[in-house]
């Protein structure tokens, strides 16, 4: 099939619109036509990480209908509507069988080697292969995917909402629901209020935290936090942020505190600013060089849990389901963290906008697709400016 595409075909370099191929499913893949796809901060690093391989098509957060099964696939069915999951698991494995899913060993090697489960690609030009990205790529109008991948949506359940459960919604509401387990009339810190941290901020406000108190540097996320479900905020360079916690919890700290911010010396003050018992949960993604300094009385007498989060802890086929129904109740806030809707072809728009300082970090460019695969052109246009 052929199909239109946004390639990165070198590192750094503004993603090339082109048509590609895709290849047909083979068993346990399944083909999904992209309704909608999420521009996530993961995509744009990835374009400039030198241990890429190109060509790539990245994108891997996205929802759409599948429309192909490979042999053996009885997860979903032709018709589906779905949304997307980078960490497809086994269900057999030794994480996957205590219930760790998103710690699934199956996964790990595709997606570095960008591949697909099996280690080969879908993906092709001219005969050259093309390299997945995340299990997924779904900047392209059509995705081979896994068959766990694909997590069944409700029928109106809408496209573009329904793309960004997949990486930062799921990240951040499982950091706080699944990580942490956040309890009702408990108190949270969320540092670093961006793509993941905003859904921190939900999964606190759904499991019923009383105070829930957002922490960053920019002022303008710290607003935004609020609209979320932030009762207070700290606003971090200019308050002393272990003083501020514990001056907004009777001296005491908060129950939990959940570091979305990347920065070590964040999950410092996170690990101070909680109280005895309390739980820090960190889901930053940090450099192997970094290391952690925190007093070491913390464990013994004060009883703290220090946790790391991958993927929000999540069970995709549970809590994408769960997410989609407290969205469609109106509970969860899903229209409000999508900033403007593209086109394909203004794909590198979007990633130019990342690096608008004056931009916060909070919400999405969603590229929704609505051509017809027929009409396609062979272009390489790059309509957005030079990254
Ligand atoms: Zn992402
Ligand atoms: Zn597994």
């Amino acid at each position: 099939m052929k199909m239109k595409a946004a390639v990165m075909t070198e590192v750094g370099k503004p993603l090339q619109i082109q048509t590609v191929d895709l290849a047909n499913p083979k068993a346990h893949e399944v083909v999904v036509q992209i309704k909608a796809t999420g521009v996530c901060h993961s995509d744009l690093n990835a374009l400039y990480d030198t241990t890429t391989p190109v060509p790539t098509i990245l994108g891997h957060e996205g929802a759409g209908v599948v429309v192909e099964v490979g042999k053996h696939v009885t997860n979903v069915r032709v018709g589906d509507r779905v949304a997307l999951s980078w960490m497809p698991y086994c269900g057999i494995c030794e994480f996957c069988i205590t219930g760790a899913v998103h710690l699934c060993e199956s996964a790990f090697k595709p997606m570095f080697d960008g591949t697909l489960l099996d280690g080969t690609s879908r993906l092709s030009k001219d005969g050259q292969r093309i390299y997945h990205y995340s299990l997924l790529s779904t900047f392209a109008e059509y995705a081979v995917v896994p068959e766990m991948s694909c997590i069944k949506l409700p029928e109106n359940m809408p496209f573009a909402q329904a793309s960004l459960i997949g990486c930062g919604v799921a990240t951040g509401y499982g950091a706080a629901v699944n990580a942490a387990k956040v309890t009702p009339g408990s108190t949270v810190a969320v540092f670093g209020i961006g793509g993941v941290g905003i859904n921190a901020i939900q999964g606190a406000r759904i499991a019923g935290a009383s105070k829930i108190i957002a922490c960053d540097v920019k002022e303008a996320n710290l607003e935004i936090a609020k609209q979320f479900g932030a009762t207070h905020t700290i606003h971090i360079g200019e308050e002393d942020g272990e003083e501020a916690l514990k001056s907004l919890t009777d001296g005491y700290g908060v129950h939990y505190a959940i570091d979305c911010s990347g920065h070590t010396n964040a999950t410092e003050t996170a690990w101070k600013g909680t109280r005895r018992g309390g739980t820090v949960v960190t889901v930053s993604a940090f450099h192997p060089s970094k290391t952690l300094k925190l007093p070491a009385n913390g464990f013994h007498r004060m009883g703290k849990i220090l946790k790391g989060s991958f993927y929000g802890d999540v069970q995709p086929h549970r809590d994408f389901q769960i997410i989609s129904k407290l969205y469609l109740d109106g509970k969860f806030m899903l229209d409000e963290l999508i900033l403007n809707r593209i086109t394909l072809d203004h794909i590198n728009e979007a990633f130019t906008r990342f690096e608008d300082c004056n931009c916060t970090n909070v919400g999405r460019s969603v590229i929704e697709f609505h051509s017809d695969p027929a009409k396609n052109q062979d272009e390489t246009l790059t309509s957005g400016q030079a990254i």
